[in-house]
């Protein structure tokens, strides 16, 4: 049909280079969610352990793991690339640890120089030792973002932490390069290796770009969306959740619950991601026919209504994640009984969603977000100047390097801002209910454990 194929053409320049992050620093929202569920809060402190001893004291099981779960994602995602078989993890006891852990990231088809350091992030209320101070640059290969108040220590093997803590640091850490230049073409030397296909949709040589189709699940667009622009299907946040959550299933089962707590806040980051409307759909706030209709606009030549609405999604989702993370900053410092916190913490919310499953993330989670897009933007474009949110002359992923965005909100109207408020805390109660939920899927394993 020519219509499709129209379609087709004018879709694949429809999204633009999503460079946000989402939430900034999970850990800090992490720690809120958590603080007072008690499976995690009170769970007894384990012992920090190098990523290679679990892989070493594992691998069979971790090598038929790994095996179930690409059988697992060959059939139950739509668009999944299948891993080449050369990249399997096989048990090998003679290799040594370097090699041992090479062959676990490529398996997994992860950044092959994700760092696994032995960290975590400083929590409100814990002492500074000034010792332990690591660098972004420790844990990270990507450069640290504006404004996103990371503070990072050094863990030392064998010793005692907290569940809470671990389990809120990794829940950020896949924003710290697990993801970057994984795809066929991206300059890297492990991308064209792993073939994941092309980068679906951004940039391929803006790194951070890279990491958006494993952070970002639009499962929930009119199907004429998909129609004109399959590559809108190819994200593949619930690969990563398996996968974490089942390397901490397996963690938990067998005496590594270090590496449990661990690997389920990296799993908890991909879930947390989907709480964000402008990760759960593609343009939050535009309707179906205004995106083909600008679209189709672009092809005959006239793109400007088309770049326009690019700059101003991507406007509107870096003013919600900067004021999202002053406010929960902010409150952090000033008051613990702010709503957003509140909301965080409400447990009781959480049995109203289903069970944990393999697809509540896509099933409960982005639903629910991409639900709540029209909602967000109204409230976003009424607290905020339209310098920041309506203005596509203005760029804020390239020039809003600093903006004090609570400070310019706290100027205007105070109920407008109230209405964006209530929308911040209603989002931050699905990221608790969420994440909690998740953390109770892994109930049995931690129970098992020996
Ligand atoms: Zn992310």
């Amino acid at each position: 049909m020519r219509a499709a194929l129209f379609l087709a053409l004018a879709g694949a320049t429809l999204v633009g280079a999503p460079r946000a992050q989402a939430w900034s620093n999970h850990a800090l929202v992490s720690f809120w969610a958590f603080r007072a569920a008690p499976d995690v809060a009170a769970a007894p402190p384990v012992a920090v352990e190098p990523l290679e001893s679990f892989l070493k004291d594992q691998e069979p099981a971790i090598e038929s793991l790994l095996a179930a779960q690409e059988t697992w994602a060959r059939a139950h995602i739509a668009t999944y690339p299948p891993r080449p078989d050369a990249l399997a993890f096989r048990a090998d006891p003679a290799r040594d640890d370097a090699a041992r852990r090479k062959a676990f990231v490529e398996a997994l088809r992860i950044a092959a120089n994700t760092k696994f350091a032995l960290y975590a992030q400083r929590q409100p209320g814990d002492a500074q030792d000034a010792d332990r101070v690591l660098k972004f640059s420790d844990v990270a290969t990507l450069p640290e973002p504006p404004l996103a108040f990371y503070r990072f220590y050094r863990l030392n093997v064998g010793e005692q932490v907290a569940p809470l803590a671990v389990v809120a640091s990794a829940s950020a850490e896949p924003d710290f390069g697990t993801d970057i230049n994984c795809w066929e073409d991206s300059p890297s030397e492990w991308g064209p290796r792993y073939k994941f296909g092309r980068l679906p949709f951004g940039n391929p040589a803006v790194n951070i770009t890279t990491q958006a189709p494993f952070h970002m699940g639009f499962f929930h667009q009119s199907w004429i969306v998909y129609k004109a622009a399959p590559f809108v299907a190819r994200t593949y946040p619930l690969l990563r959740i398996h996968q974490f959550f089942g390397l901490a299933d397996l963690a938990f089962r067998t005496g590594h619950p270090y590496w449990g707590w661990r690997f389920a806040g990296n799993a908890l980051h991909y879930v947390q991601d989907l709480t964000q409307p402008y990760h759960a759909s593609l343009l939050p706030g535009a309707s179906t026919p205004r995106m083909v209709w600008t679209n189709v606009m672009a092809v005959l030549g006239f793109p400007r209504a088309k770049n326009d609405l690019i700059v101003l999604v991507s406007n509107r989702h870096f003013a919600l994640e900067r004021y999202q993370v002053q406010v929960v900053h902010e409150a952090t410092r000033q008051d613990a009984k702010s709503p957003a916190l509140v909301a965080l913490q409400e447990s009781a919310r959480d049995a109203a969603y289903p069970a944990w499953s393999d697809f509540y993330a896509r099933d409960v989670t982005a639903k629910e977000a991409a639900g709540f897009g029209d909602r967000l933007n109204d409230a976003l474009l009424a607290a905020a100047p339209a310098h920041y949110v309506s203005d596509p002359a203005f760029d804020f992923g390239a020039s809003g390097g600093h903006v004090d965005l609570m400070r310019i909100l706290d100027e205007g109207p105070a109920a407008r801002r109230a209405a964006l408020d209530a929308a911040i805390a209603e989002l931050l109660g699905h990221f608790g209910a969420h994440s909690r939920n998740l953390v109770k899927g892994l109930g049995p394993a931690r129970t098992a454990q020996r």
